[in-house]
């Protein structure tokens, strides 16, 4: 495997963990059709901090991505945060149709 594919396969790694722990702290939520990653509504990407610290601590699969580098775990959480803080999926958009027809 190239050195490139290899560093793009790391960062998409990285930004699943760092999307895994902004859903478990409740800032981002996921589309319940697709698991699409949406914004939650909450915004506060310190208590994201503090799930993946802890997440980190007790060696939680699902950021073993980041190893130790917790400094590495928070850019990448903040960097995911900023780019969904108000992602929608198309799934929403139906949602809210269906629960305002009023036929
Ligand atoms: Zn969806």
């Amino acid at each position: 495997m190239s050195y490139v594919k290899r560093l793009l396969e790391q960062q998409e790694a990285e930004r699943h963990a760092a999307i895994e722990i902004a859903v478990a702290a409740n800032v981002l939520a996921r589309c319940e059709v697709d698991d699409d990653p949406i914004d939650a509504g909450v915004n506060d990407v310190e208590e994201a901090y503090k799930v993946g610290n802890a997440m980190i601590s007790r060696e939680d699969p699902r950021v073993a991505v980041f190893g130790k580098d917790r400094r590495k775990m928070t850019d990448t959480v903040k960097s995911v945060v900023e780019e969904l803080r108000y992602a929608t999926c198309s799934h929403e958009a139906d949602f809210e149709r269906a629960m305002s027809r009023d036929d």
